[in-house]
């Protein structure tokens, strides 16, 4: 079983790791950690993929497989969608003022991204969700609302370490971005927009279907 370093993702040697204290340190990184916390393709012993927590959804039939879960906010929406109305708000009020407005253009462009931005978060946070499908080890990521969003193709097969990764962003002050990656020959990186119970649902269904040899 190889283990691999949570924070920078390099392979921990044999001799840095000390199962019986179920603990690691990664050299490189100087990171310490509870293997059994982030051994790649091990689930948690309670973890059961067949109840689905509330905003997530696991069905599997003799051809297809498919792990979805809820992007949904509760109550983001209601400041989202405001200050989206305002944006356009001040969307309109440059247009007709545009003459005496200075770098105007500059203002609509930023308006019109700011407005675009809330838009999608708006329908993100109230109706969005992450769906993993799996049919003959093709495997597809979509991220979106509906049927309109981002759908990536990965061929299931070629995945052999299944993490969360999380990225530290160089400003503090913003939030670390926890994602689902899986990776081998392909590698695939999605659901930062879902919460961490949802996330712990998804991540460790896939873990527990590889381990299964799904
Ligand atoms: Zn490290």
């Amino acid at each position: 079983m190889n283990i691999y370093c949570p924070k920078c993702q390099k392979k921990i040697r044999f001799e840095d790791m000390n199962v019986a204290q179920d603990a690691a340190m990664c050299k490189p990184c100087n990171y310490v950690f509870k293997v059994s916390d982030f051994a790649c393709n091990t689930i948690p012993r309670d973890f059961n993929p067949n109840s689905p927590p509330a905003g997530t959804w696991f069905n599997k039939t003799h051809d297809e497989i498919v792990i979805g879960a809820s992007t949904r906010v509760s109550g983001a929406a209601f400041y989202l969608v405001p200050s989206m109305l305002v944006c356009i708000g001040f969307i309109f009020k440059v247009i007709k003022d545009y003459e005496f407005i200075h770098d105007a253009t500059l203002a609509l462009v930023i308006l019109t991204i700011m407005s675009i931005y809330l838009a999608i978060s708006s329908l993100m946070t109230s109706f969005g969700k992450v769906e993993v499908r799996i049919r003959n080890g093709i495997g597809t990521v979509f991220t979106g609302v509906g049927k309109t969003g981002w759908t990536r193709k990965f061929n299931w097969n070629e995945i052999d370490r299944i993490y969360e990764h999380l990225t530290t962003p160089a400003d503090s002050s913003l939030k670390i971005v926890h994602e689902i990656v899986m990776d081998g020959k392909s590698w695939l990186a999605f659901g930062a927009s879902l919460d961490d119970s949802n996330r712990y649902y998804v991540l460790n269904t896939l873990k527990y279907l590889k381990l299964e040899g799904e």
